[in-house]
């Protein structure tokens, strides 16, 4: 087969072009200032209904303050990887912290959940290994699966029948068996049943990675995720803290010796400049407020339960859910971000959500209150998709 030969710019314009054509082309609108309820958004005044700061924390005065202050005592900058110069006392401080508030035997920052995962999944296993990954998994867990040498098995979503199926299947013929979910799913908002799961490693002898990038710090007591809410103890736990913390970077708690491991195997901790230390000295103050936030908690799932009741009531199609993450199904990906757009002409940005970052035929809208929203500023949102509800499916 002989190709058209095209310069770089020729073939990404095409590409573009296609992007253009299926409705799927993406390019991220412009914020000035902090993200909190009420944004500034291309200039315009717009209440924000689509980030992941669940306890309104990366705007909170407090945490700016913590981060201003660990600037002043420990600079700008790490320096290098952690393994050459980069290790602070404050990066030690943090990791204990992290564990101790997880209950877990330690844990290890990283620059941020997607390195984090890569990382990690790429490190633990071999050629002789096999991880069973849900289907909804995050890019990132997908990418660690793809650069690991491991037998990757796909089990359908949140489905403890398929994963035992590929079990039975697959799971003696391997050295080391790895079970990966997220416990929030961050598109569907929906939570992995992570206490049959645990049963199932146990039963065939598998380790249980879970991600609750969308859990810590909303769900569970004290904001410690689903593993804790349902008394699960997984073997590698991650979560980002560019979420509920409100600020970037993330973490694995594990067992020391799975640590010390990572240390010396994951590339995107060994080959990547460490978090800025006045970012972690931020955690350590950030994990004592999650760990207190009953309140902020309460009240963004009580926004979410809400905006699920109304928008039903509106006739949008809205699956139940006990996480913050609302998804309004609408399938087409041009009418998702049409919708979109006559949302934000009436002051509301949520943000549509297109495949490949969904299936194909459920493009949608993901709404994601945050506790410092208003019930003004969510009566708002509801009035604003009473308006555009009969461009949508719901509005025949
Ligand atoms: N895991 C999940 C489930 C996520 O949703 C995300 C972010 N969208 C990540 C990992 C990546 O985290 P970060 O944004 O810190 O890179």
């Amino acid at each position: 087969m002989r190709f058209v030969v095209m310069s770089l710019v020729q073939h990404v314009q095409q590409a573009l072009d296609a992007l253009s054509q299926a409705g799927l082309l993406r390019s991220p609108l412009t914020i000035t200032g902090p993200i909190g309820p009420a944004i500034i958004l291309e200039g315009k005044e717009v209440i924000c209904l689509c980030s992941n700061n669940y306890l309104g924390f990366a705007s909170h005065p407090l945490l700016v303050q913590a981060i201003k202050d660990g600037v002043d005592k420990e600079g700008a900058g790490a320096g290098s990887s952690r393994l050459v110069s980069g290790t602070l006392s404050v990066h030690r401080g943090a990791e204990t912290h992290l564990a101790n508030y997880l209950g877990m035997g330690d844990a290890l920052l990283f620059s941020s959940g997607f390195s984090a995962n890569v990382g990690i999944v790429s490190a633990l296993l071999t050629q002789d290994d096999v991880v069973f990954s849900d289907s909804f998994n995050h890019a990132s867990l997908i990418d660690g699966c793809r650069l690991n040498q491991a037998t990757v098995h796909v089990y359908a979503h949140r489905d403890t029948a398929d994963l035992e199926r590929l079990l039975r299947l697959h799971r003696s013929k391997a050295r080391e068996a790895l079970v990966i979910s997220e416990t929030v799913f961050s598109m569907d908002g929906d939570v992995a049943p992570v206490k049959d799961i645990r049963a199932l490693c146990d039963r065939y002898d598998a380790a249980l990675m879970v991600d609750e990038a969308h859990a810590l710090g909303v769900l569970g007591p004290e904001g410690r995720g689903i593993c804790a809410a349902q008394s699960v103890k997984p073997d590698l736990l991650v979560a980002t803290l560019g979420k509920s913390f409100g600020m970037s970077g993330a973490f694995v708690a594990a067992a020391p010796p799975i640590i010390r491991f990572l240390i010396n195997r994951a590339r995107s901790y060994i080959y990547s400049t460490a978090i800025p230390p006045y970012m972690a000295s931020a955690v350590i103050v950030a994990t004592d407020w999650v760990r207190a936030a009953d309140d902020a908690r309460r009240n963004v799932l009580r926004h979410a339960d809400r905006l699920r009741g109304a928008l039903r009531e509106l006739g949008f199609s809205i699956t139940d859910g006990e996480s913050p993450i609302v998804p309004v199904l609408i399938r087409d990906p041009v009418l998702s971000m049409q919708l979109s757009t006559r949302l934000l002409e009436r002051g509301v940005f949520v943000q549509g959500i297109r495949p490949p970052t969904v299936p194909q035929g459920t493009s949608r809208l993901r709404i994601a209150p945050m506790a410092s929203h208003s019930d003004a500023q969510i009566e708002q949102a509801i009035a604003a998709f009473a308006e555009v509800r009969h461009l949508s499916p719901a509005g025949g």
